[in-house]
């Protein structure tokens, strides 16, 4: 196990230095896919990462295995290794999102049993929507289209597991649920519309904040969400739409969720957002394992990592680090209340 990769990630690294340094070009780009990055300088002050997919280890929880003896896959780190890893970063809290019917109750079971660190979000996500009534077509984004055991279970069998396990006081979220027109067929939609709408009532019902998955369906998002009544808190987690979209949040006081992609060079639509909104309506999340931050692009993702996001955030908004990490803090709890020691 090497530890010290300078500049290629301390954590979890299955090779030495040296190991990694003969490694060929094409090698070494293959390898970064699963060495975390370094620990970041400490935040000026404490955050929450209010949309992240710690790993949980769901089969095997289904099976009766204690987590304790099971090895996270390359890459990922268990609950207590990316506590240590947030505390070093100033990322006091992470609210870890489950939207597939195995991660459900491991999930819950992380956040209960480390309150101080996590907090639960719960949802079937659009595309396993799709998958639970039996859809397979393949999407635009030409991805083939599996099902799994859990995909037995009807859609409604599966919205009814999310609203049972959300009772939980871990769960502070109904997410990430809205739609996907990217990842899922057109056959696919009215299943995404109607888990939608399902989950906006039951994030109604038990008055929970909403978080939204919106890809390529901002038109449609904005439709069901005025349709039916949206939550009194509603987030457009990882954030994609452009300036007229976030004006359109502004005018709603809905809240808009930007990750690492804020960093990407060739996101100045993303960044045009960004400053658009106001900046009470601004979370930060990382989404991970996915969307890492640059100078981190094309490692894995995780909750300390969001530090380099916050700091670009900063950045582009020109305030000192400690008042821009006020503001982030002030409105997660705003959405989400106290979280944890946050
Ligand atoms: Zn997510």
């Amino acid at each position: 196990m090497g530890k010290e990769a300078a500049g290629e990630g301390i954590l979890r690294n299955e090779l030495a230095p040296e190991e990694f340094a003969a490694l060929s070009a094409k090698e070494k780009k293959r390898a970064r896919r699963w060495y975390l990055p370094d620990l970041p300088e400490k935040l000026a002050g404490p955050v929450v990462d209010n949309h992240t997919h710690i790993w949980v280890p769901a089969g095997a929880a289904q099976a009766g295995h204690s987590d304790a003896t099971l090895t996270p896959p390359r890459g990922r780190m268990l609950p207590n290794e990316e506590a240590a890893a947030m505390e070093a970063a100033g990322v006091c809290h992470a609210i870890t999102c489950a939207c597939e019917v195995p991660d459900l109750l491991p999930t819950v079971a992380v956040a209960e049993a480390d309150p101080a660190h996590f907090s639960a979000a719960l949802a079937i996500h659009p595309n396993e929507a799709a998958r639970h009534r039996g859809i397979t077509a393949t999407g635009p984004d030409g991805l083939a289209q599996e099902l799994a055991a859990h995909h037995a279970l009807s859609l409604e069998e599966a919205i009814d597991r999310v609203a049972q396990a959300a009772r939980s006081k871990a769960v502070v979220a109904i997410g990430e649920t809205g739609l996907d027109y990217y990842r899922t067929s057109e056959e696919g939609r009215a299943a995404q519309i109607e888990a939608f709408r399902a989950h906006l009532a039951l994030a109604r019902e038990l008055d929970l904040p909403v978080q939204i998955h919106d890809r390529e369906a901002h038109a449609d998002c904005v439709e069901v969400l005025r349709r039916d009544g949206a939550p009194s808190r509603v987030v457009f987690h990882a954030f994609s739409g452009d300036a007229a979209l976030a004006e359109l949040c502004n005018r709603e006081g809905w809240y808009g969720s930007f990750g690492g992609q804020i960093t990407y060079p060739a996101n100045d639509e993303l960044r045009a957002a960004f400053h658009a909104f106001d900046s009470a309506l601004i979370l930060a999340e990382t989404d991970a394992p996915y969307l890492t931050p640059v100078p981190w692009r094309g490692h894995p993702n995780a909750p300390y990592v969001m530090a380099w996001t916050v700091r670009f955030g900063a950045e582009l908004r020109e305030l000192a680090e400690a008042q821009w990490c006020a503001q982030l803090l002030e409105n997660t709890r705003a959405v989400y209340g106290e979280l944890g020691a946050a």
